[in-house]
């Protein structure tokens, strides 16, 4: 008998990779170290509320993508236009920043943004993420608005950034004035959370192992080691795992790959979930802080989102406060200064009463564009697909990727595999 085509990982990407392998008669095996399919699409459940990991939206630009999560979810997936907001010191304006920072009450914020756009230098080419946001926006949106917030977000200096790939999420000046950016609408389940797409995907996607976390990968004998010492040959490898954490399982890879794994950068996220006695807080779905003095750069309502997610009479949220990747945090004292601050911005209350408290640690959040990265993914690359390893998603492909790019992802392996 062949050698089986094992999937690492039961996110959204690996459950694709395993759902087109199957359609096209292959048996893969998928090892999960969770109990559960969908990574970070998948949704938990606590006294009566559904939280995901923070705010997980659907977005389609591809049609293969939307046909097929409606598929998944037998077309339980509603469309619903977008209610955020930025605040911007005590006041609260309309998203995007650019589109309305004409409401802001002090004018001088105003004038300043509108003589930033006036001497704006938009150009074809820039060195780095911080040029872009002051060549596209000017001076007084890119220092009220989108300098504070995309520093929060990537806790890295946006002058040591490329602009490449953090921008196709951004809406830029130019495009902000004729639509309101890639999100003016978004898809949600109308039963459950962001993961039923995941389950679905799980119920079609063959063997999966979960609870069972890979170790090692030996390159040479074409085998993974499981929890437990249980060792697995493989035909072909598909790994959706993060790029620098797969590289670490290989003793065989060459000290330059593991030099250049060791070297990308992230950021990392602490989504705080809070279910709370009481309703009418906010009528956003989400609202983007910028204020470095407050932890979180955005503060999401899932029960204005979809009414199911939170019981009658409660309102379900989530404050997402990122962090230097890697770096060790206190959880508990991160969780007191989350809740003063939500208290600051007048979205708790003191007496407030939580009836759910889901903290969600995302160790690997966001993929950071530092000017190494196409040096050093290339070097990795190279090597993974000289020993047959695809490695894909957005931490296995090291992108600032969506839910619609992993479930293309994953077919694309899955191709790569069959083509093999
Ligand atoms: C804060 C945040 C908000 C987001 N919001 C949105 C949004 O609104 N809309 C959107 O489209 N996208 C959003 N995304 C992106 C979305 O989460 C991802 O694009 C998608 O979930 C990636 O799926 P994946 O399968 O590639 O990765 P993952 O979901 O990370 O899946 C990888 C899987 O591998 C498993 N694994 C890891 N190590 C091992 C091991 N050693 N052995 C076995 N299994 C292992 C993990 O448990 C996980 O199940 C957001 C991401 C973040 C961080």
């Amino acid at each position: 008998m062949s050698k089986r085509a094992v999937i690492a990982g039961a996110g959204l990407t690996g459950l694709s990779a395993a759902f087109h392998l199957k359609k096209a008669g292959i048996e893969p095996v998928t090892f999960e170290r969770n109990k559960y399919p969908g990574g970070l699409c998948a949704s938990l459940a606590k006294n009566g509320f559904i939280f995901d990991f923070a705010g997980h939206y659907f977005h389609f630009k591809n049609s293969y993508a939307k046909d097929l999560a409606f598929g998944l979810l037998g077309g339980k997936l509603n469309e619903i236009k977008r209610k955020a907001a930025v605040r911007v010191g005590e006041e609260q304006i309309d998203y995007p920043f650019q589109n309305n920072f004409a409401q802001l009450k002090d004018k001088s914020l105003v004038s300043e943004c509108e003589q930033g756009l006036k001497e704006r230098k938009p150009r074809e080419n820039y060195g780095s993420f911080k040029e872009w946001i002051l060549g596209e926006y000017g001076k007084g949106i890119a220092e009220h608005f989108m300098l504070p917030y995309n520093e929060k977000l990537w806790q890295h200096d946006l002058d040591a950034m490329l602009y490449l790939g953090t921008t196709s999420y951004t809406p830029s000046a130019k495009t902000a004035q004729k639509k309101d950016g890639y999100n003016a609408s978004f898809f949600y389940p109308s039963e459950g959370g962001a993961g039923e797409a995941a389950k679905a995907l799980a119920a079609l996607a063959g063997e999966i192992r979960y609870g069972n976390r890979i170790c090692s990968v030996n390159v040479s004998t074409r085998s993974v080691t499981v929890e437990d010492n249980i060792v697995f040959e493989y035909g072909r490898l598909i790994s959706t795992l993060p790029l620098p954490e797969l590289i670490e399982m290989i003793p065989a890879a060459p000290v330059a790959v593991k030099k250049a794994a060791a070297s990308l950068r992230y950021s990392s996220v602490f989504a705080l979930n809070l279910g709370i006695k009481r309703t009418g807080i906010s009528d956003k779905h989400w609202i983007y802080f910028p204020d470095k003095s407050l932890p979180f750069y955005r503060v999401g309502f899932y029960s204005n989102v979809a009414k199911h997610l939170a019981p009658e009479g409660t309102t379900s949220l989530y404050a997402e406060t990122a962090y230097p990747g890697g770096a060790v945090i206190d959880r508990e004292a991160l969780t007191a200064r989350i809740k003063a601050g939500l208290i600051k911005a007048g979205i708790l209350k003191q007496d407030d009463i939580i009836l759910a408290e889901l903290p969600m640690n995302i160790p690997c959040a966001y993929v950071v564009y530092d000017l190494e990265y196409k040096t050093h993914t290339g070097l990795i690359f190279d090597y993974l697909c000289s020993q047959g390893i695809v490695s894909t998603g957005r931490y296995g492909g090291w992108a600032y990727s969506a839910m619609e790019d992993a479930l293309l992802d994953g077919k694309n392996a899955a191709e790569d595999v069959l083509d093999a």
